[in-house]
């Protein structure tokens, strides 16, 4: 089993932790205070923004994992933010750009090298304001094209982006008829 970090001593009491069978699973457990360390993923959050011309925000990232990949602007969630003012606070540090929320795009588990099991919380953001201007984690902020997009570091991004993608699709389709 892999662990989220390397844990090894009881944040309770700074035990050393050991690997038991308990509650049907193995986990990591202090024979000292009797404590359960118990292991969950890690929610992140992401942002798909679009400007009118309809390209999509992208950053080009300053920082491992994927150091130099693009992906859409996505960080951690502090302890007293909702998973929507995390993804727009991450939005404003690393592209400078003030965001609404739209809507929830979906929820996908990934298990990164560096940071474990994550759960990535993807909304789309309506951009209501700010400059254009690359911050934080981010050594670059761009608008794409669809068609000239560089591609994505995660899978999560990948797949949340298709699904925006696609309805954008339909949408078009379905205004043509009309035209
Ligand atoms: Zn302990």
């Amino acid at each position: 089993m892999k662990s989220n970090l390397f844990i090894e001593f009881c944040p309770y009491c700074g035990y050393k932790l050991v690997r038991k069978m308990l509650e049907g699973r193995e986990r990591l457990y202090c024979s000292r205070c009797g404590k359960i360390y118990y292991e969950n993923p890690t929610p992140v959050v992401a942002v798909i923004a679009r400007n009118d011309e309809s390209k999509i925000l992208l950053i080009k990232r300053k920082i491992e994992p994927c150091k130099g990949e693009w992906a859409l602007p996505s960080g951690f969630m502090e302890l007293d933010e909702s998973p929507i003012e995390a993804a727009l606070r991450e939005l404003a540090e690393e592209t400078g750009l003030k965001g609404k929320s739209k809507k929830l795009i979906g929820v996908y588990s990934n298990n990164s090298e560096i940071h474990g099991y994550l759960v990535s919380i993807i909304y789309e953001a309506e951009i209501v304001g700010g400059e254009l201007c690359a911050g934080d984690d981010a050594e670059e902020a761009e608008f794409f094209l669809e068609n000239q997009m560089p591609p994505l570091a995660f899978q999560s991004h990948r797949e949340a982006l298709r699904k925006v993608l696609k309805k954008m699709e339909e949408i078009k389709n379905e205004k043509s008829k009309f035209f």
